[in-house]
């Protein structure tokens, strides 16, 4: 289905030159095909120093000499998340349309600029990647996962990098976007399981991919899940820290 999107987009690409998603600008000749690179720009990114737990910009005194005071109390079950951009402005605006607005292509684009942040890298090189699973019928509904898509082309993109699709959401969960901390956790607490004959190799480093961290719940939940499963170093990334 996404391959049929992308075909369509090429076709599409072909009558109608393509502009900026950022810029809304023509595009000019480069590896991505809707994000310039005057348009990621635009984006705003995390530099150091970051919370070595959850990522998010911080340049105090850790807590427990992991924790910044957003991720206090999580303690998650992921060793670090690190993620490149902020949901912000146009990261914000991008992610919206990759979930909700049918462009699952912006996800490439979006991962492709995240590839310049060096930690970000680092941090993937050599891992197996798992996306956050949807519950099947979210999946069916939207097309795609994004969290796979994402997964899918950072594996491309880096060496000794492979994805596997070790999880399966197997409750729909409320969404998440009015709920609070405490909330968010309780409802994602038993909604993730290991597939169906999937196996965890606990000589494997995995790293657990989503499009935003939130609370980190989801991510941490997901972690929780491979780490019962026999997984023994599991981190987090996300494109966006919200
Ligand atoms: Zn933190």
């Amino acid at each position: 289905m996404a391959l049929l999107d992308d075909l369509d987009r090429g076709l599409l690409d072909l009558i109608f030159p393509r502009d900026c998603v950022v810029t809304r600008e023509p595009m000019e000749f480069g590896p991505r095909r809707h994000l310039s690179a005057v348009g990621a720009l635009e984006l705003t990114r995390i530099d150091d120093p970051r919370c070595l737990r959850c990522g998010h910009p911080f340049d105090g005194t850790l807590e427990d000499d992991r924790s910044c005071p957003h991720c206090l109390g999580l303690n998650p079950a992921f060793g670090r998340a690190v993620c490149p951009f902020r949901a912000r402005g146009p990261v914000r605006e991008i992610i919206h349309r990759i979930k909700y607005g049918g462009c699952p292509w912006l996800a490439d684009d979006l991962a492709d600029a995240a590839l310049e942040d060096t930690l970000f890298r680092r941090h993937l090189t050599g891992s197996v990647l798992v996306p956050v699973p949807l519950h099947a019928g979210r999946r069916r509904e939207r097309g795609y996962n994004q969290a796979e898509r994402i997964a899918d082309f950072l594996a491309r993109r880096l060496p000794g990098c492979a994805t596997a699709s070790l999880l399966r959401k197997q409750t729909e969960t409320l969404s998440q976007t009015r709920l609070d901390r405490q909330e968010r956790r309780a409802n994602v607490r038993r909604a993730f399981r290991l597939a169906e004959g999937a196996k965890v190799d606990p000589g494997r480093r995995y790293v657990v991919v989503d499009d935003v961290l939130t609370t980190g719940a989801t991510l941490h939940a997901c972690a929780a899940t491979l780490r019962t499963a026999g997984a023994s170093h599991v981190d987090a990334a996300a494109l966006a820290h919200g």
